[in-house]
């Protein structure tokens, strides 16, 4: 978000006794439902943060403005409650709740913070925010974590405070996010590796306006196709723990001991993962045709072997290929709705937005929402000038 914008919402003007932080939205680039198989994933930090100012006094009280929901949320360090009235608060609440309770000794602070990651459009928002909120109350009370630590604690106060099944990427990225590279996670030892976004490309992410309840319901019955093939698998394959640890030419050579959509679950998975392996290799390359390649591979694999995209995901994939400058798009999040993302050549990403959205309005009668990104920097403090020197 854009700090004279965020200054010109605020009054009055932020003075010097505050501090400014930022932590980024994300989108996945490949590397779907592979998170629960102990696999690999591969996102990318965008440019669009929660700002946080804060303002630190000599008290254990702290008083939260939000420029884009209504309210005030006021609690004390010690005694951190769940405010049901402005639900917003409570992940700042779960935040200071777990960095208290892992034994850091925060300063009491005002904070006014807003941003511009579109809110439950699958990208992330809810991270951006407490992972902007960790690194603004450790920085206050003059802590040094590692930003892999404060990711797990975040994903604890989402978890547990705020209530919110969610793995640890989207915490992870936003932490450790790097400008022009993604993040290559293991999802089973969280060790990670910086990846460069090849030069000249865009992350386009399409929001389809589709939300669909059966998101859960469906994500649990793919988990366990899972590990009923892990567990049928295991019988030939005795070392194995996670479909992680199947290569696709073994799950080839076991199918017939497997239920037909078992299967193809499993199939998804294990060519999902060698896919971002590969994707890792061509972005290492800068080989911008393999990885739209592969986005295009990661979808149809999607669509067909693990049955979670929909019309809506389906018709605005199609419509981005056929746009000039695309290497590939896919389906991005859980599926059943939500976002696709477009791999974009960077001087063709005004003209893929003017098309896209009305050829998608014109086919499914919905109006997307579509946003140009780039690979942006993880969270950080930042200078309050900076903002107006560069505006002017
Ligand atoms: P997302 O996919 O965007 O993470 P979630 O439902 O997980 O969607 O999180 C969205 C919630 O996070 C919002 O309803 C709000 O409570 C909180 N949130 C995110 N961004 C902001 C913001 N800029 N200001 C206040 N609350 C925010
Ligand atoms: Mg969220």
């Amino acid at each position: 978000m854009d700090l004279a914008a965020f200054q010109r919402r605020v009054t009055p003007e932020l003075g010097d006794e505050y501090r400014l932080f930022r932590a980024p939205g994300r989108v996945n680039l490949i590397g779907e439902h592979t998170d629960y198989n102990d696999g690999f994933v591969l996102p990318a930090a965008i440019d669009r943060d929660v700002l946080m100012a804060v303002r630190p006094h000599g008290g254990r009280t702290v008083t939260l403005v939000s420029l884009d929901f209504e309210g005030v949320s006021t609690f004390s360090l010690d005694e951190i409650g769940y405010d049901p009235a402005q639900p917003w608060s409570n992940y700042l609440r779960g935040v200071c709740f777990v960095l208290e309770e892992a034994g850091f000794h925060l300063r009491g602070a005002d904070v006014i913070f807003g941003g511009d990651v579109p809110i439950g459009s699958g990208l992330s928002s809810s991270a951006a925010l407490e992972v902007a909120t960790a690194t603004a109350f450790l920085s206050l009370a003059e802590y040094d974590v590692p930003g892999e630590e404060i990711a797990r604690l975040c994903q604890r106060a989402e978890n547990e405070f705020v209530g919110t099944r969610c793995g640890i990427m989207d915490q992870f990225i936003s932490a450790l996010g790097e400008a022009d590279r993604a993040l290559l996670i293991d999802c089973r030892t969280l060790a990670h590796r910086s990846i460069p976004v090849p030069p000249g490309v865009k992350l386009v992410v399409g929001d389809t306006g589709v939300r669909r309840g059966l998101v859960s319901s469906e994500y649990n019955t793919r988990r366990g196709q899972c590990e009923e093939g892990v567990a049928i698998l295991q019988t030939v394959l005795p070392g194995i723990t996670a479909l992680r640890d199947v290569t696709p030419e073994q799950l080839a050579t076991h199918k017939a001991l497997l239920p037909e959509m078992v299967y193809r679950r499993c199939r998804h998975v294990v060519t999902e993962d060698a896919r971002v392996l590969q994707a890792v290799g061509a972005m290492e390359a800068g080989d911008l045709l393999t990885l739209g390649r592969l986005l295009n591979a990661s979808h149809e694999s999607l669509r067909d072997d693990y049955e979670v995209s929909c019309r809506e995901l389906d018709t605005m994939v199609e419509i981005a290929r056929r746009q000039p400058g695309v290497y590939g798009a896919r389906m991005t999040g859980a599926g059943f709705g939500g976002c696709t993302i477009s791999l974009v050549a960077a001087e063709h990403a005004d003209a893929f937005v003017a098309a896209v959205a009305p050829a998608y309005e014109a086919a499914v009668n919905l109006t997307p929402a579509i946003y140009v990104c780039a690979a942006s920097a993880g969270a950080r403090e930042e200078e309050i000038g900076d903002g107006e020197s560069g505006a002017a």
